[in-house]
């Protein structure tokens, strides 16, 4: 879990009127429902590079930017980053800037005013059996099935053993492997795509 720390700004006021033909297909793609068609805008400090859960495509929204969401979470409200690739590139807002999706109105919510801040937690390892494929975008719970069982390596004679766990996607075949791996320099978790 990693926390981001922002200051609630003014956007340019114009992502909700913006996002609200592509509404359904984020909310759709995130599970959360009746969305605000509004974003609550912090600045960073330091620029947070968007790693997306789910995307809307360039095709799907306005033909020049694709757009990347992330999941997180403000006092416990589940959320979205919103990041247009333009600005994850250094574009308008820049990287160092959260626009932020949620069912709830969070500036009356949470009571923030300009210049409040926010403490925002994003999850950095989302676990693909729940999160869904990357690849065709499928984030139904299950899309993944494992194949056969897991592999024990013991890399380094057993010093460094590692688990490979294979999926599948059953709607687009993506393959994919999970490895969780333990060492004296400490454990690593991570999720690689495979050639299908
Ligand atoms: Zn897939």
């Amino acid at each position: 879990m990693k926390r981001l720390v922002g200051t609630v700004t003014q956007g340019y006021g114009v992502a909700g009127r913006n996002l609200a033909p592509v509404l359904p297909l984020i909310e759709s793609r995130s599970g959360l429902h009746p969305l605000v068609p509004n974003t609550l805008n912090l600045q960073l400090a330091a620029p947070f590079p968007v790693v997306p859960d789910f995307t809307v495509t360039r095709e799907e929204y306005n033909g020049a930017e694709e757009i990347l969401f992330q999941h997180c979470r403000v006092k416990g409200i589940s959320c979205l980053i919103m990041r247009p690739d333009t600005h994850q590139r250094g574009a308008f807002h820049g990287a160092a800037y959260l626009e932020l999706m949620s069912t709830l109105w969070l500036r009356k919510r949470l009571h923030l005013n300009d210049g409040s801040t926010v403490t925002v937690e994003v999850d950095m390892r989302p676990d693909r059996r729940t999160h869904g494929c990357e690849a065709c975008r499928e984030r139904r719970p299950g899309a993944l099935e494992q194949l056969g069982e897991p592999e024990h390596i013991p890399f380094m004679g057993g010093k460094a053993p590692e688990i490979d766990t294979h999926f599948r996607c059953t709607t687009c075949g993506a393959k994919w492997v999970h490895i969780v791996e333990s060492r004296a320099g400490g454990h690593g978790d991570y999720w690689h795509s495979e050639p299908a």
